[in-house]
């Protein structure tokens, strides 16, 4: 491993952050220089969203083959399986195993545009948790099986057991319940279901108070849950932020910050009062219990820094 940088920071708990491909080529080289400066830290890993019905395919798998070739840092790409047939997933899964990416976000995706939940486009593979059962067992395919021999358990016979890569899996969680789910308790199965599946982290949704997560997180484990559940947290530096995060999640504006960012005037202002909340908001949750935080960078890198030198 290379010699801990002067610039990796140290929370108390593994840190991540999220970005999302390019827009356009010319956004290309400052996400980049983003990307360079966000490994710099010292993050566990740094995941890439991916364009619901494999718009940006091409584009989020770039993004990661810079992180492998530039960075000491793992790339997890976010993978959705909405409106692909089974051997389309299975084509995305391999592309991705092929590059040498060993984490994934597995999501089933929103629907496309235009078209509503429940209708026949959402392809073959229905749900997250069935793209995680096809990433392991395409990479099970891909990985000829290793036997290792075991010490005798019992005279004249001997055990073999199959070791295979790592590979990560994680999938998303909602604190405060998906848009389309029925009640908390689905939202608790699904994850359940995901788990079972062969998911091994969670990462969330965007909340705003330390206790959606740390109730959902304890209901979790009441319920059998074993993998770790990250908290998602996006600092909120501007109106037009927290519209996009409202957007994104589906949660109730919180009329509290929303009046502290609108009566602020200037720009520096703003900027302070989001850093300031997501920094309050990860020491609730790192004294809560939390494992560790992830961190919407929006492709920025100045504001998800700030909140980590804040947490040291
Ligand atoms: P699932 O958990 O599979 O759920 C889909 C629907 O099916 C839900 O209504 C659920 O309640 C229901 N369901 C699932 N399993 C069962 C079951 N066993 N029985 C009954 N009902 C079930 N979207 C993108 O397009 N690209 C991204 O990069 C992306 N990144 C994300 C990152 C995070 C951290 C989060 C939280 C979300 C992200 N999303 C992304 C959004 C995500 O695709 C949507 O929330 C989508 O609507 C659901 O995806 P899912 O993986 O949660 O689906």
């Amino acid at each position: 491993a290379p010699a801990t940088s002067s610039t990796e920071l140290n929370i108390g708990v593994p840190f991540s952050f999220e970005v999302y491909p390019p827009r356009n080529p010319d956004l290309r080289e400052a996400l980049n220089k983003t990307i360079l400066e966000l490994a710099a830290t010292g993050p566990d890993f740094i995941s890439v969203t991916y364009g619901a019905g494999g718009s940006s395919r091409d584009a989020t798998l770039d993004c990661v083959k810079f992180i492998l070739a530039n960075t000491d840092v793992e790339p997890m790409a976010h993978l959705t399986c909405v409106a692909e047939s089974y051997q389309g997933a299975n084509e995305l899964v391999r592309t991705f195993l092929d590059a040498g990416v060993r984490s994934f976000l597995a999501l089933r995706g929103d629907p496309p545009e235009g078209t509503q939940e429940g209708e026949d486009f959402l392809g073959d593979l229905g749900s997250a948790a069935e793209l995680t059962q096809l990433i392991h067992r395409v990479q099970a395919e891909r990985e000829p099986f290793v036997f290792e021999e075991e010490p005798r358990w019992h005279a004249g016979a001997t055990r073999l057991s199959q070791k295979r890569e790592f590979v990560r899996i994680g999938v998303a969680a909602f604190p405060n319940g998906h848009p389309q789910s029925r009640s908390k308790t689905q939202d608790i199965d699904v994850l359940l279901a995901k788990e079972a599946a062969g998911a091994n982290l969670a990462i969330t949704q965007l909340f705003f108070h330390a206790d959606d997560y740390l109730s959902f997180a304890q209901k979790a484990k009441e319920a059998g849950l074993t993998m770790p559940i990250i908290p998602g947290i996006m600092p909120v530096i501007s109106p037009g932020r927290l519209r996009r995060m409202i957007e994104i999640s589906g949660e109730e504006m919180p009329s509290d910050l929303e009046i502290a960012l609108e009566i602020e005037p200037t720009t520096e202002g703003q900027r302070e009062i989001g850093v300031e909340h997501a920094v309050s908001l990860a020491k609730e949750l790192i004294a809560g219990g939390a494992p560790g935080i992830h961190l919407y960078a929006f492709n920025q890198s100045g504001p998800v820094v700030d909140v980590l030198r804040r947490l040291q």
